[in-house]
């Protein structure tokens, strides 16, 4: 078949938070055309896929498209939030997202949008429904949001064998069994494994008829420090508890545990060392939840599941054909190699700071409009990788102060950050005297330099370290 031809100013793969943030920021700060390609159905990325019970775990407030609110900055009065700001659930994610595209990008007139669409590379792509096929010509950049995807149960296999006769099912599942089994067991250690367990015992399942199977253990980020609004203060003191501890510790180990002293990080296990950091945001209230269940494998990864038994690195242990065992041990974020975010003719989205993906992913769109080189930007926004390890907050937060330092240079950039509900802090001048925020300030003021030397000094020592002492792994 022919391909058919169009022209765009930038071709954007892939309609999820990545690519609307992205195009929302070029919308606003350029005249730009946009083409989004995107082989899912509708615009949300992995959200169309999501499982039944999933919750944003940072405030609606700031998530999303940076010119669109999210939510109605409510309050939640029950549950395992209560107390906290709205987090938008799978639903209204995927409607806000469709609302994004249909109320804003398209009626501008600017943006061509082609859902169930692959992109095939060298600026092709071709529907996925009628195989008719276009080569566009792209005039400014290809921005491509799909390096680092992340994978998850739904559509992606579980990475362990399982038996024939074994149950097991992605994680949204149990949200539509029909029968109680007799156990249910939760096999991983991240988010969404966390939020099956959550969701579980909020529905009433004994903590006894729960077993997680968890390789490692992970830092939790508490949500009490991640308000936006009236709660905004205790953010902002949270950067002056997060500096002070980064300023005095003696070694990685000492920083968490400092931190973890003053509430920021949790653990669910306070016996065992954490591991693994993906940056998750939880509350006291799920962490209270979740220390009620008692069955916990730690012996490695899952390798299969046979009828009886479930075969790990380390160990085995029984398991039944009465069993339903979730998946939740999707690979999640992908680490790859790192590359310049912005070459000629393409943007290759990826982290460059601590902090919340949309504020990221709609900066490089405001950075790629506003910024004159190439090289100016990459020097604002040199990649990094997603944190996985302990040692990748220190070198994520590091980054962020540096980001933060070269925005002054860019005032249209450094007001974009000031204002844009994405920013968690951008709000923070609304309560400039308020005691708390006054003495917040002056302690910031206080540890900031110390703090961004220590950092580095502790990275260092802990690369110097054998392997196998490290705090990484
Ligand atoms: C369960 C869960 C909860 C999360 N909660 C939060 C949260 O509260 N806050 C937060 O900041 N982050 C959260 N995240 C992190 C999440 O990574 C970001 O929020 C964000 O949604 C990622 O968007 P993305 O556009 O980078 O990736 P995706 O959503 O994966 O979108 C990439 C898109 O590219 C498309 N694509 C890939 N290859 C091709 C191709 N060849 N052709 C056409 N299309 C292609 C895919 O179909 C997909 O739609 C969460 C992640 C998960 C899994």
């Amino acid at each position: 078949m022919v391909d058919e031809e169009l022209e765009t100013d930038y071709l954007v793969v892939g309609a999820g938070a990545a690519g609307m943030a992205f195009t929302d920021a070029l919308l606003t700060h350029s005249d730009a055309t946009v083409t989004m390609v995107d082989r899912r159905y509708a615009p949300g990325g992995h959200w169309i896929d999501a499982y039944p019970y999933v919750r944003l775990h940072q405030p609606s407030a700031f998530y999303g498209v940076s010119s669109v609110p999210l939510g109605q900055d409510a309050l939640d009065v029950a549950g395992t939030n209560a107390g906290y700001y709205e987090l938008a659930g799978a639903d209204e994610i995927r409607a806000y997202f469709a609302q994004v595209m249909h109320r804003r990008f398209l009626p501008c007139g600017r943006v061509r949008y082609f859902p169930g669409s692959e992109y095939l590379g060298e600026n092709r792509f071709v529907s996925r429904l009628t195989q008719e096929s276009w080569k566009v010509r792209v005039r400014r950049k290809l921005v491509d949001t799909t390096y680092l995807e992340g994978s998850i149960p739904a559509t992606s296999a579980p990475p362990f064998e399982v038996a024939d006769g074994v149950r097991c099912i992605p994680a949204g599942e149990i949200a539509r069994i029909r029968e109680r089994p007799e156990r249910f067991v939760v096999i991983g250690a991240g988010k969404t494994a966390l939020d099956t367990c959550v969701w579980l015992l909020e529905q009433d399942v004994p903590a006894s008829s729960i077993r997680w199977i968890k390789p490692r253990e992970a830092w939790w980020l508490n949500r009490r420090f991640h308000q936006p609004h009236a709660l905004l203060p205790d953010l902002y003191r949270s950067i002056a508890i997060q500096l002070e501890a980064m300023a005095q510790a003696t070694s990685v180990q000492d920083l968490f545990a400092r931190l973890e002293t003053e509430a920021f990080f949790l653990r669910i296990d306070p016996g065992v060392a954490p591991t693994m950091l993906h940056g998750a945001v939880i509350s006291e209230a799920e962490l209270g939840l979740l220390r009620r269940i008692e069955n916990v494998v730690r012996l490695g990864h899952v390798r299969r599941i046979a009828r009886d038994e479930i075969v790990l690195d380390e160990g085995r242990v029984p398991t039944s054909e009465g069993s339903v065992h979730v998946h939740c041990a999707a690979r999640g974020l992908s680490r790859h190699p790192l590359r310049p975010i912005f070459e000629p003719g393409r943007v290759t989205v990826q982290p460059f700071m601590w902090g919340f993906a949309c504020y990221q992913f709609a900066m490089l769109g405001v950075v790629e409009a506003t910024v004159q080189s190439d090289e100016e930007k990459n020097r604002l926004c040199p990649p990094i990788a997603y944190w996985d390890a302990n040692t990748d907050y220190l070198s994520a937060f590091l980054a962020s102060l540096a980001n933060g330092r070269a925005q002054a240079a860019y005032p249209a950039l450094a007001n974009w950050a000031k204002d844009t509900r994405l920013n968690p802090l951008g709000g923070i001048a609304h309560y400039r005297d308020a005691p708390s925020v006054i003495d917040a300030r002056e302690r910031i003021k206080r540890a900031g330099a110390a703090a961004a030397g220590n950092l580095v000094q502790l990275l260092k020592a802990n690369t110097a370290q054998p392997r196998g002492t490290r705090q990484a792994h």
